[in-house]
């Protein structure tokens, strides 16, 4: 790793390469060159242990998709940008390496190869892992949604499920956790079955659960998202089990409780349990460097620096956390807002914005919070969101959700052919499944 001979300047280290990092990079690099002097004494390191960035939006799509020419290639194609693809015209130095610790003292970040990286400004956009909550046989049994290995690993292990299935058999698959992730997923599951009956001239029956154990699905949405998903579904014959808690799990069956009883538990059999139940952050800091909530994201104040243990020190003063890393609490709510893509973006730009006006020593910009528009597909060519006050629905819902996509990959390459190349590429795939 050639990480010393590039950073001999007073190091900004952003690390991850996800929808936060790349954001706050991208903006910190816009600013130098309003200042281009302090390229002289400042270089931007970019951090990840992979070599590319993730559209996780269309992460559904890759687990889900039936047509033949959907190689493990051309889907990696579709929804990952190489990561020095984003940042070639940039001055922007991209490391691959794997981040394992922190030492704030010394003002160093630690990789599992053992050499360390000296910083000035550290951002923390490592995103977030699947969270079990140390429910039994959870972990063991089920396979998560999160990266893009996990859904080629889920599409091909529903294959090979449906494979061992009789001709006119039913495939039951159990959804534990009813977010954006479980509900767009169980609604494309039903499109994957049908898709793989036609191809077959099968008539395997798709029985699929989706479990939540707030009361409706969606929770932290508003009532008429809630109400229109929830109408969707039934509709697609998903079945919900909301205000149920998974309680455990085995290799045949998820074994689910009532929040409003606690003792009878009803037994849900399955092929496939998928878990999208929740997640906490990639935390890199041992206990008591940064003051941390529980699950594992770092608390900030409004300028998304980390807060110190104790409120007397300031430790953590150069230090920066984003996205699914950061836990900033609403000033109208005192809330944590769901984590989002969204989110990231805007609080990585702000992180970059914070690290440029120290550097001059001007005054910090607070973080704001809007009400980003979100849509949700909910199977086929449908999908339920809001803009502003507008609410959307159907095909309108699902062709916006596409549109985000092509505005997004324009944003991050800046080169509108590489960027509308990428973007076909994964309609072609990924609207045939629709
Ligand atoms: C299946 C799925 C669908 C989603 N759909 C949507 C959606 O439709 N809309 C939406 O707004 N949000 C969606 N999200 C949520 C969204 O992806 C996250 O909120 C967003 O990615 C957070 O951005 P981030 O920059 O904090 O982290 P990430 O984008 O996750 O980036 C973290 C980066 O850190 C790297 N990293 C992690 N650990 C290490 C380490 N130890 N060393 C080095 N590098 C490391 C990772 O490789 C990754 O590149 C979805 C998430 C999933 C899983």
């Amino acid at each position: 790793m050639d990480i010393q001979r590039a950073m001999v300047k007073k190091n900004i280290v952003i690390l991850g390469a996800g929808f936060g990092g790349i954001a706050c990079a991208m903006k910190l690099e816009k600013l130098f060159q309003k200042k281009r002097a302090l390229f002289k004494d400042f270089a931007i390191a970019l951090i990840d242990k992979r070599n590319y960035h993730l559209y996780t939006p269309a992460l559904y799509d890759v687990a889900t998709t039936a047509v033949d020419d959907a190689s493990p290639l051309n889907i990696k194609k579709a929804v990952a940008t190489p990561t020095e693809e984003i940042i070639e015209h940039s001055r922007i130095k991209f490391v691959q390496g794997h981040v394992v610790g922190a030492n704030i003292t010394e003002k160093k970040i630690l990789f599992s190869d053992e050499t360390a990286l000296h910083y000035e400004y550290l951002v923390l956009a490592l995103g977030s892992e699947m969270a079990h909550f140390g429910i039994p046989g959870v972990k063991e049994h089920s396979i998560s949604l999160k990266w893009l290995d996990d859904a080629i690993h889920i599409r091909a292990t529903i294959r090979r499920k449906y494979e061992e299935k009789a001709h006119d058999s039913q495939l039951s698959m159990v959804v534990g956790g009813g977010g954006p992730t479980g509900v767009e997923f169980a609604a494309e599951l039903l499109g994957y079955i049908r898709k793989l009956n036609l191809k077959s001239g099968r008539a395997v029956r798709p029985i699929i659960t989706v479990v939540e154990g707030a009361p409706t699905i969606l929770p932290g949405f508003d009532a008429w998202t809630t109400r229109t998903a929830t109408k969707r579904l039934t509709a697609l014959g998903i079945f919900l089990k909301t205000g149920c808690l998974v309680s455990r799990a085995d290799e045949k069956a998820v074994f689910i409780k009532s929040s409003s009883d606690t003792v009878t538990e009803e037994q849900l059999p399955y092929d496939v349990f998928i878990w999208s139940g929740g997640v906490q952050a990639v935390n890199i800091f041992s206990a008591g460097q940064v003051a941390q909530e529980k699950r594992g994201k770092m608390e900030t104040d409004a300028y998304m620096t980390c807060l110190s243990p104790d409120k007397h020190l300031d430790v953590a003063r150069n230090i920066f956390a984003i996205g699914d890393n950061a836990c900033f609490y609403d000033p109208r709510t005192h809330r944590s807002p769901a984590a989002t893509a969204r989110l990231a973006i805007e609080q990585g730009k702000v992180a970059a914005e914070n690290v440029f006006r120290d550097i001059l020593g001007s005054p910090r910009k607070v973080f704001k919070i809007w009400r980003y528009p979100y849509v949700i597909p909910i199977g086929g060519k449908y999908a339920v969101g809001k803009i502003g006050p507008f609410k959307i629905e159907g095909l309108l819902a699902w062709v916006f959700h596409e549109l985000v996509e092509l505005y997004y990959l324009w944003s991050i390459t800046n080169d509108n052919w590489k960027a509308l190349k990428r973007w076909w590429r994964g309609l072609e795939i990924f609207s045939k499944n629709d």
